[in-house]
């Protein structure tokens, strides 16, 4: 068993992308070893597929390498880790877009099995911090090193990184999802893409929610049809690979040239990690308790912010306090790309207790997802006069309130009903504003009831 791993091909102006790559790597293995197969074995067998699986590894969206959606691709095949190199190499060579001087190719090759014991827990572990911190060129030299991967490079050989953990992705992640790929003509590459919105609109209410993030209903966009000038046509995302294959089938569109199933972590919220407001750091991504502690506050450009504020230090139950002012804040935004999500961040109240996920940057959390746990039902106001129904009038310093003209009074402040737009549970940025690694609400497995975007 050999397992290739590759990444940082593209270029965000020339085009080009991972997966393409990948799935080339893999058509010239399953090509060669065939015909390999076919020279040495009785003519009437028919060939065996050398290629177990393409993997399709979202690391950290943090890391500031990336040139779009830090993917890095695994490919698990029956065959000569001699012969896999040197394909994968050649066409790594031909393919990566090196003229961009910030695409540096990687290519990695473990002359082993995939199974759990195979891989060992070393390259599991690097894996596991590709995705969720940052890593160094060095790191991945001496654990190849450590382990005699065969490996090679262009430009700085950063891509080595990512094409390690591709490897040790296996091992290290535990939930897995597909996307099935479709590719353009080469000759189309760069040009506006053919596909009938409506017949994806149509494939993807047929799939949903086995495929998910296909499209954004309330906005209109076909998600899974890219704007870059790569090769991709579309790509449909899924828990169901048959039915995500199906719904490729179902799109109208210009000729497809090939296509390709990968298994992804995408969709599996596998960067998040559990964190607290103290302790977070730039450049990763959490699941974070805490409790509204400013109204939130629309600014220029249309993004929301508000603060969310760590509990009081005298319960971890309570919200903070007036004593708690030293308390720790984190700055939660919701940007505009987010688009009909900063409406629900907008109706949140100060003191309703969230737990909130995104990646921290530049000590401002960039919201994915929230859950309400509780919400402010009360408020108290300034009492309204029973004869009158007019607002009273402080009757001075602690001495509560009065109506002047029907001589009424109150003690202190009413306590009245609020209405919320807002119910206990999940809630999350629409599929338009999805990132890649992000766990939709609809696959289900959260922990209060969840109100999905489609
Ligand atoms: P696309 O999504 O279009 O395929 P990309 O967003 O995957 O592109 P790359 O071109 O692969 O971006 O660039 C990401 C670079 O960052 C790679 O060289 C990869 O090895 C490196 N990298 C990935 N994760 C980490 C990490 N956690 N720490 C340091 N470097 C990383």
């Amino acid at each position: 068993m050999t397992i290739v791993g590759i990444d940082d091909t593209d270029s965000r102006e020339r085009g080009m992308c991972t997966t393409y790559v990948a799935a080339r790597i893999a058509e010239r293995l399953r090509r060669t070893c065939c015909r390999d197969e076919q020279t040495s074995a009785d003519a009437h067998d028919a060939p065996t597929d050398p290629i177990d699986r393409l993997l399709l590894v979202r690391l950290n969206p943090a890391v500031e390498y990336k040139t779009r959606g830090n993917a890095a691709l695994a490919i698990h095949a029956d065959c000569d880790p001699d012969l896999a190199f040197s394909v994968a190499r050649e066409t790594l060579a031909s393919l990566a877009e090196t003229v961009d001087e910030r695409t540096n190719p990687g290519l990695v090759v473990a002359d082993h099995d995939v199974h759990q014991t195979a891989i060992s827990g070393d390259v599991a572990e690097f894996a596991e911090r590709a995705v969720r911190d940052h890593l160094e060129i060095e790191d991945a030299t001496a654990c190849c090193e450590r382990h005699g991967y065969r490996s090679w490079h262009a430009g700085n050989g950063r891509g080595r990184i990512g094409a390690l953990a591709a490897i040790g992705a296996w091992r290290a992640l535990e939930e897995w999802t597909y996307e099935f790929i479709s590719y353009r003509e080469p000759d189309s590459w760069g040009t506006p893409r053919q596909v009938d919105r409506e017949s994806v609109f149509a494939a993807a209410e047929w799939g949903y929610p086995d495929v998910w993030d296909t499209v954004d209903r309330g906005e209109g966009e076909t998600v899974c049809v890219p704007h870059t000038p790569g090769p991709i046509l579309h790509g449909i995302r899924g828990d169901d690979a048959t039915v995500a294959r199906a719904v490729a089938d179902r799109i109208e569109s210009e000729p497809v040239a090939s296509s390709q199933l990968f298994v992804t972590n995408q969709g599996t919220d596998v960067h998040l990690r559990e964190g607290a407001i103290e302790t977070v750091r730039d450049g990763r991504a959490y699941r974070l308790e805490g409790w509204v502690e400013s109204e939130p506050e629309t600014r220029r450009g249309g993004h929301v912010f508000f603060e969310l504020a760590a509990a009081s230090v005298d319960d971890d139950d309570d919200p903070p306090t007036d004593d708690d002012a030293e308390q720790p804040r984190l700055e939660c935004a919701a940007f505009e790309p987010t688009k009909r999500f900063r409406d629900r961040v907008r109706a949140l109240r100060v003191g309703d207790r969230l737990t909130a996920c995104g990646e921290v940057s530049a000590g401002t959390l960039k919201l994915e997802k929230f859950a309400v746990r509780d919400l402010v039902r009360t408020e108290r106001v300034t009492p309204i006069c029973p004869d009158c129904d007019r607002t009273m009038e402080s009757a001075g310093r602690d001495q509560g309130y009065r109506c002047r003209d029907c001589e009424t009074s109150a003690p202190e402040k009413a306590t009245v009903p609020v209405d919320r737009d807002l119910e206990v549970g999940w809630y999350e940025v629409p599929p338009c504003a999805r990132r890649h690694v992000a766990k939709p609400l609809v696959r289900g497995g959260f922990d209060a009831p969840v109100h999905p975007e489609r």
